[in-house]
């Protein structure tokens, strides 16, 4: 028997093992994909040393190395890497906008990887909303770009919609900025990423017209034997990683369109939290060649960067120099002594090579480049406290107003209001002229002024509004000619971790700072009590009086300041919301493509062919579809940041409901279904009246779109000093598996009426949100699958503002 066992394993055993082996080794050996690639930042592109990278390569290795694959870039032109793909020379090729033209050609993965599309920008001698303002206009638009010449590019666009103009064929879409920029085109088309990234280097601004919106993704040779492995694989990998935020595809994503240095996605973090960023042998070299770097600061710029009485640099820019230079090696230092009038003629003339605190302006934008931002602050509007209530710079129009020269404010009032400010060379004069009454507002920076106000105890004045509820941002501003640079404090700044920047706001931010430190402020009370000391018990007496009373306007001050802050912080909040600033900008040009084709179809331009009205009705009906689905967003992502508007009034109930009946009449009549209506007709409200109603159509529009027959019943009743509001119908019902799901966001369940009835899920979510955060209210639903279904909610008849502030 054992000899047997000794016989099978050698003549049997061995051998099976050398074979299982054999295909255990070519299992193990990569497989070698051939990648097309070609130049076009920052989504592919050939490095300084020729090592491809780029956002579609940076994920691709990423998938490769998770797949064992073993990809080699193989480079050429757009042309000859498509050409290379048709001939199967190449087994994946990157950055392909679909099109069901190329999809006879190439097969795609079926994620997209991103969504691009053509934005137009205008210089500051045109403005441009939409469309029209482009007739009769220069154009400067990149020979052969899909948004050029592509089926939907802009040539077309206009064509179609009659509107003549002359067009700039340039070879780049830098040469269609900085054509823009020179005043040689009044407009200019780049594609959104592009635009995002490079807008800033040129004197241009992006308007709201957008078009051609393509999906970018991965192609293959449709005669490939592995194209469909590769498929799946990469949309496997692909949408995984779309969900992670921490994945390389998120933080290539992130890093690339906000133009922060590549190294940052895959930087290591060290054990005290911050990430280490390799410098390239370039920046190495470049500042070993520039030992000393000279920056300037406005010496009154509190407490952003300040000189002290000891003529030392500090405030928040100074912390933040301070570390650059520490972990990147740098020796930028201040140049004291100067004026900030004198700084800013300096470093036009490059005797000073930098300025770390300052905002981006257009006559800046012509001698410095910027950094990414580091500080947000807010502009304000300042007066003297006895001056009437101001909700904002209109208000401010007819008055004589102060402001700060070679300030950011002064460009934005000059360029954006009419108000023609009195200038005064530093921040205090300007504050002084407010608070002795030479002027009658004063414009500047929230914080500084905050800070001087309090060290000059100019108590007479007070923060009356801000000018806009946006934040701007500060910047290292570094001059022209030196790159390199802000390359460098880029990869600075973002080495900082979250604590680090906290702890220098929450030092410079919140400091006490005692009256009685400036000389000025010291001699004003050795004047004052040397008076007082002359006058006689009665003086004596009214003195107390007054000091009383400042002390009433310095406590009414600090709160009005900590109100502002608050309201900063809610702010600060809002600006984060990328989505509902997106969609913002979406809103325009959809509203003038609802508008056009609504006048199209209405026969105002002449007769259509049915053929034509039936597609003019889909566009019509999907840009209002899209429309609704981005007003719900920005609805729900204001309401999600804690920042909608209330605005409770006196409304009778009635008058609400037959005003949601009526919004809703067409699609009833078109469902053949009736309405009844039980609500007694005395109930007054205090409440938000628009967001009531929006919350009655929601729920009417849904229980006549999942309804085939019968009847919509809306009934209220009163319950102490609340209101039961309640909507009935005959409908389809939901099953009781499906209720937990019901309020969330998009969700839609599954129901023979889902395509037919149409929507986006986010109805009932924003009711929700509406009633409870809103309205101070609750949702309820009672269903029966099959019988219909009851939606409603409870709310108080009246609301106050305090109970929203409180949420
Ligand atoms: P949608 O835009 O799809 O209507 P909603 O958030 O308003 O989004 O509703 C979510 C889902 O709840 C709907 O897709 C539907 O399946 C279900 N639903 C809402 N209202 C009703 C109703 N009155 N009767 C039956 N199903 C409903």
């Amino acid at each position: 028997m054992f000899i047997y066992l000794k016989k099978f394993n050698i003549f049997i055993l061995y051998p099976i093992l050398f074979i299982v082996n054999i295909s255990f080794a070519e299992d193990r050996t990569p497989l070698q994909i051939r990648v097309g690639a070609y130049d076009n930042r920052p989504k592919v592109y050939a490095n300084e040393y020729g090592t491809i990278e780029g956002l579609f390569p940076d994920v691709l290795n990423e998938i490769a190395q998770r797949e064992s694959w073993h990809l080699e870039y193989i480079q050429g032109s757009w042309n000859e890497c498509l050409s290379r793909l048709e001939n199967n020379e190449i087994d994946i090729m990157v950055d392909v906008a679909f099109s069901t033209v190329r999809s006879e050609r190439f097969l795609f993965n079926k994620e997209t990887f991103l969504v691009n599309w053509g934005t137009v920008y205008s210089n500051n001698n045109n403005h441009l909303d939409s469309l029209i303002d482009l007739k009769n206009k220069r154009i400067a638009v990149m020979k052969g770009s899909i948004h050029t010449d592509g089926d939907n590019g802009i040539k077309r666009l206009l064509q179609q919609f009659a509107i003549d103009c002359e067009f700039i064929p340039v070879d780049s879409y830098s040469d269609v900025l900085a054509c823009l920029s020179n005043n040689q085109a009044d407009a200019g088309v780049v594609n959104r990423i592009f635009g995002t990234l490079y807008s800033k280097l040129y004197d241009v601004k992006e308007t709201s017209i957008i078009f051609n919106p393509s999906h970018i993704k991965f192609a293959f040779p449709k005669q490939s034997n592995i194209a469909f492995m590769l498929i799946d694989r990469i949309d496997y990998h692909l949408a995984k990683m779309k969900e992670d935020p921490d994945s390389i595809y998120n933080k290539a994503m992130y890093i690339y369109l906000s133009g922060l240095p590549r190294e940052l996605i895959f930087a290591k973090t060290t054990t005290s939290g911050h990430k280490i960023i390799p410098l390239s042998y370039s920046e190495k070299i470049w500042i070993k060649n520039h030992p000393y770097i000279r920056f300037g600061v406005d010496p009154e710029f509190a407490p952003f960067e300040y000189l002290n009485e000891k003529g030392e640099l500090n405030g928040m820019t100074f912390d933040y120099v301070e570390l650059i230079n520490q972990r990147l090696g740098l020796n930028m230092q201040v140049v004291k002594d100067m004026s900030w009038n004198n700084v800013i003629s300096n470093a036009k003339i490059k005797n000073i090579d930098l300025l770390p605190c300052v905002s981006i302006t257009n006559n800046r934008n012509k001698y410095f480049i910027f950094s990414t931002p580091y500080i947000q602050f807010y502009r304000a509007i300042i007066t003297r406290t006895d001056m009437p209530f101001l909700t904002g710079i209109d208000d401010i129009a007819h008055m004589t107003v102060a402001v700060q020269d070679n300030s950011s404010h002064k460009e934005y009032l000059l360029d954006q209001t009419k108000i023609q400010p009195k200038v005064y060379q530093t921040l205090k004069d300007a504050l002084y002229a407010t608070s002795n009454g030479e002027v009658q507002a004063f414009v500047g920076n929230i914080a500084s002024s905050a800070y001087w106000i309090r060290k000059l105890n100019l108590v007479n004045l007070k923060i009356a509004a801000p000018t806009s509820q946006e934040a701007q941002t500060l910047h290292f501003a570094v001059r022209k000619d030196w790159p390199e640079l802000v390359s460098i404090i880029n990869k600075g700044l973002a080495s900082l971790t979250q604590k680090e920047e906290r702890d220098i706001r929450k030092r410079w931010i919140n400091v006490e700072y005692k009256p009685g430190m400036d000389p000025g402020v010291v001699w004003r009370y050795i004047f004052q009590i040397v008076c007082v000391s002359c006058i006689i018990v009665l003086l004596f007496l009214f003195w107390n009086f007054r000091l009383k009373n400042e002390i009433k306007k310095r406590i009414q001050a600090d709160k009005e300041l900590s109100e502002a802050n608050e309201r900063l912080k809610k702010l600060d909040q809002l600006k984060s919301m990328f989505i509902a600033s997106m969609s913002h900008e979406l809103r325009t040009p959809l509203n003038s493509i609802i508008g056009f084709t609504g006048v199209i179809l209405l026969g105002m331009t002449g007769p259509l062919n049915d053929k034509q009205k039936d597609h003019l009705t889909r566009v019509n009906n999907s840009a209002k579809h899209l429309l609704n689905l981005i007003t719900d967003v920005i609805d729900i992502s204001k309401i999600e940041a804690g920042r909608i508007d209330v605005y409770p009034q006196d409304f009778m109930l009635t008058e609400v409901i037959e005003e949601a009946i009526i919004s809703i009449e067409p699609q009833l009549k078109s469902n053949n279904l009736t309405i009844q209506k039980f609500v007694p007709d005395d109930i007054l409200l205090h409440t938000d009246r628009k967001r009531l109603l929006q919350s009655l159509i929601n729920y009417l529009s849904n229980a006549v779109k999942y309804t085939e027959k019968g009847s919509v019943t809306i009934s209220v009743d009163v319950i102490e000093d609340k209101i039961k509001v309640a909507v009935k119908d005959t409908g389809i019902g939901i099953s009781q598996d499906d209720l937990p799901k019901l309020f969330n966001a998009f969700e839609r369940l599954e129901s023979h009426l889902k395509i037919k009835a149409g929507g986006t899920g986010l109805g009932l979510y924003l009711i929700r949100k509406l009633v409870t955060e809103i309205l101070g209210g609750d949702v309820f639903v009672e269903t029966q699958i099959g019988q219909g279904s009851t939606f409603g909610f409870i709310i108080p008849k009246s609301i106050s503002l305090k109970h929203n502030f409180e949420k």
